[in-house]
């Protein structure tokens, strides 16, 4: 069984600790940079990333995690997570892991309607039609610009929504606010790959 960190500075991380919990993982929350040593991947979750910019750099985890990135350690930035994994965030100089040759708008869903949940057809978890996935988003990022290396896995509205790097996930949306689990047995099969 695989150790699955959640970054837990601020934000949604309980709820993607019971979803890695009940396909088996041991999931750990994420508050100091010695606890990566133990882990076989992370979830960045989804929150305020300024906020959780800033604390990672407090508590010293953005080194940190880079360093273990660079070792091949499957990362996953959902929502806020998304916009921490980007390189390039428009007009905006926050604080980030910039691991994602990916830009990331903020806020890009519209002010009229915070939050909602679509059917989105993801092929590389054969969702779509009557098996679409259930993806919520709340106050959304998307991908508005994506370099070579990067696979674009979903788009809703002609915008980019998940995308992968190698061993970076990235998506807009919170899978862990559903109880369909596709999108975590994806990534746990990415840390299967590295492993
Ligand atoms: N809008 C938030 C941000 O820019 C992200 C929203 C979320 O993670 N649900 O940080």
């Amino acid at each position: 069984a695989f150790t699955i960190g959640v970054l837990a500075m601020q934000g949604a991380f309980r709820e993607h600790e019971q979803m890695l919990q009940s396909l088996g993982c041991a999931a750990v929350q994420v508050r100091q940079p010695e606890q990566l040593d133990e882990l076989d991947g992370l979830i960045l979750p989804g929150g305020e990333s300024t906020t959780i910019g800033k604390l990672m750099a407090d508590f010293g985890l953005d080194t940190a995690i880079r360093e273990r990135a660079a070792q091949g350690m499957p990362l996953w930035g959902t929502c806020a997570g998304l916009i921490l994994l980007a390189q390039r965030i428009e007009r905006s100089e926050q604080k980030r892991l910039g691991l994602m040759d990916i830009t990331a708008v903020r806020n890009a869903f519209g002010r009229q309607v915070d939050s909602f949940e679509i059917g989105l057809a993801i092929p590389a978890i054969d969702a779509g039609g009557e098996s679409a996935y259930p993806a919520v988003f709340i106050r959304a990022p998307y991908i508005a610009e994506a370099g070579p290396d990067v696979q674009i896995l979903a788009q809703h509205e002609g915008k980019t929504v998940l995308a992968r790097q190698g061993h970076l996930l990235a998506s807009a949306f919170h899978p862990e606010l559903t109880k369909d689990n596709r999108m975590h047995r994806y990534f746990l099969a990415m840390v299967a790959e590295q492993a």
